[in-house]
């Protein structure tokens, strides 16, 4: 089943004063599967992190239609675009983004706030998602006091915790020696394969695009297989 569909995808930053504006999409077609492990490669400013934003509902394209599940986004209202991004998307990035005075478990519960969720599932549900990312046994953890490769799996763990259907992960192994690069990797994979989890991946690094069941690169803005 396809979960997620762009057609025609363009981008275009247009400087509010003076200057010249970028052309960082230009023509993307792209389709991705349900449980399908993808990764997105391409040089620096190629407009990787555009795509994931606009895929993530955080940013909107200038042209081209996306549809989620096989429903059109970009004519959803605001409201619907708000409640799309909770149900159906899960953050990674490179620089992990954790609070990093609080605990694992502070950590991870951030996006349950913001959920519909009842506060007396956040235990349970925070847990699960360590399990998922073998990290239950630091639940209690100051994230200071985590190595990179524990605190990425920590960031995987916020962004699995509300259930969504795809984790978008920007560079996530980018800070990482590539041992701990490996264990991200295959944390990804068994996220896939278990949970039936979509993961949408941008990454420099080949070996790690390697894991992947398929490889796009991205370059002058756009895609190709
Ligand atoms: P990548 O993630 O592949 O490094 P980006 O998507 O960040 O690339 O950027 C693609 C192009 O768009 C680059 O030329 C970049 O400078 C430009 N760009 C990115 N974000 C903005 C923005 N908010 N305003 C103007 N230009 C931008
Ligand atoms: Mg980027």
């Amino acid at each position: 089943m396809t979960v997620l569909e762009v057609k025609n995808l363009k981008k275009i930053y247009r400087p509010r004063f003076g200057g010249n504006q970028v052309q960082a999409l230009s023509c993307v077609n792209f389709s991705v599967e349900e449980g399908e492990y993808v990764a997105i490669m391409g040089e620096s400013g190629s407009g990787k992190t555009t795509l994931l934003n606009i895929i993530g509902l955080a940013d909107t394209a200038t042209s081209g239609q996306y549809f989620l599940d096989g429903k059109n986004v970009e004519s959803a209202s605001d409201a619907k675009q708000a409640e799309l991004r909770n149900r159906y998307f899960g953050y990674v990035l490179q620089d992990y983004a954790l609070l990093e005075a609080e605990t694992v478990y502070e950590n991870v519960s951030i996006p349950l706030i913001f959920s519909k969720k009842k506060s007396k599932s956040f235990q349970s549900l925070v847990r699960a998602a360590l399990e998922a990312v073998g990290m239950e046994n630091h639940i209690k953890t100051q994230v200071s006091k985590l190595s990179g490769g524990q605190k990425q799996r920590v960031a995987i763990a916020r962004a699995i915790v509300n259930e969504p259907k795809i984790i978008l992960a920007d560079e996530p192994t980018g800070a990482l020696d590539s041992k701990t690069g490996e264990q991200i990797t295959a944390c990804f994979r068994k996220l896939c394969t278990e949970k039936g989890i979509t993961v949408i991946m941008v990454t420099h690094d080949k070996q790690v695009a390697e894991c992947c069941d398929s490889i796009f690169q991205i370059s002058d803005g756009k895609l190709q297989k």
